[in-house]
């Protein structure tokens, strides 16, 4: 497969077909009601950038999408795929790669056994098929020579690329990414945001919740402003910069800015 070219950032990257639909999503927590009637459609390649205040139901929302928190009310379909209750849910979940804030790491395994673990316990890999394809996709994000290595001897950066190449190593069509840099000391964000950017422009459906503007502006299709539980702006990184509609969106990037 090629890439699909980068367009600028103001037009829209011409796209496939629906891969996640979302149609007036809930989700409560006991009495809280977190989700608010979501509904969002990605297409096959389409990199898409959730950002907004803290508790609007960012992460909640990207959970639901493989049942980390199963919704409560509404339809997600994935990939053609409805996600209702444990139907469908494994074969969801392994299209479906996530990485998260915190790495999560397994600290007792070295940083190939993390990588092959799923593929040799999910999929049924031989060792020797999940360690060459683990060692590949460590090139990938650049810390081939750190295979051995347990989680604790390396750095924040080194450590979430291993979360993106254990994620990989799943063959997903679709990667979610919840605040991956948050965690990271600064000299560590680029490295991790590069591999991030290298992953979409090799066509990687993805939905990524993060605050880093420039990503957004240099890599993201689209961008969604989370408030209170809704989308409440789904528009182009430029355009949400340069002119965000929302009252809660100009306050908002005027403080990340
Ligand atoms: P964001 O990622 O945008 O910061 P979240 O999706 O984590 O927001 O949370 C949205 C709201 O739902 C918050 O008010 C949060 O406290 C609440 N919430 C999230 N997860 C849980 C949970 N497991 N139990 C109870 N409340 C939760
Ligand atoms: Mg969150």
């Amino acid at each position: 497969m090629t890439a699909p070219a980068l367009s600028p950032s103001s037009a829209p990257r011409v796209t496939g077909e629906p891969i996640i639909v979302a149609e007036n999503v809930h989700k409560h927590f006991g009495g809280f009601h977190a989700l608010r009637g979501v509904n969002l459609t990605v297409r096959r390649g389409e990199v898409v950038v959730i950002i907004g205040p803290s508790g609007s139901g960012k992460s909640t929302f990207i959970r639901t999408i493989n049942a980390l928190d199963p919704h409560d009310g509404g339809s997600i379909t994935v990939d053609g795929l409805p996600l209702q209750g444990a139907r469908n849910l494994d074969a969801i979940r392994r299209e479906v790669g996530m990485v998260f804030q915190s790495f999560n790491l397994f600290p007792h395994l070295s940083v190939l056994d993390n990588i092959t673990l799923a593929p040799i316990r999910v999929r049924r890999a031989s060792k020797a098929d999940a360690e060459a394809r683990g060692l590949e996709l460590l090139a990938r994000v650049g810390i081939a020579e750190q295979a051995q290595k347990y989680p604790a001897q390396l750095s924040g950066g080194q450590q979430q690329r291993v979360a993106i190449a254990r994620a990989l190593a799943m063959n997903p069509k679709i990667m979610l990414f919840d605040e991956p840099t948050s965690a990271l000391d600064p000299e560590m964000i680029k490295e991790v945001l590069d591999v991030m950017k290298e992953l979409a422009q090799s066509g990687m459906t993805m939905l990524v919740v993060t605050h880093e503007m420039g990503f957004a502006r240099e890599v993201a299709d689209r961008l969604l402003f989370f408030d209170q539980g809704n989308v409440v702006e789904d528009t182009t990184p430029e355009a949400f910069y340069h002119d965000p509609q929302h009252e809660r969106a100009k306050l908002f990037l005027s403080k990340i800015l």
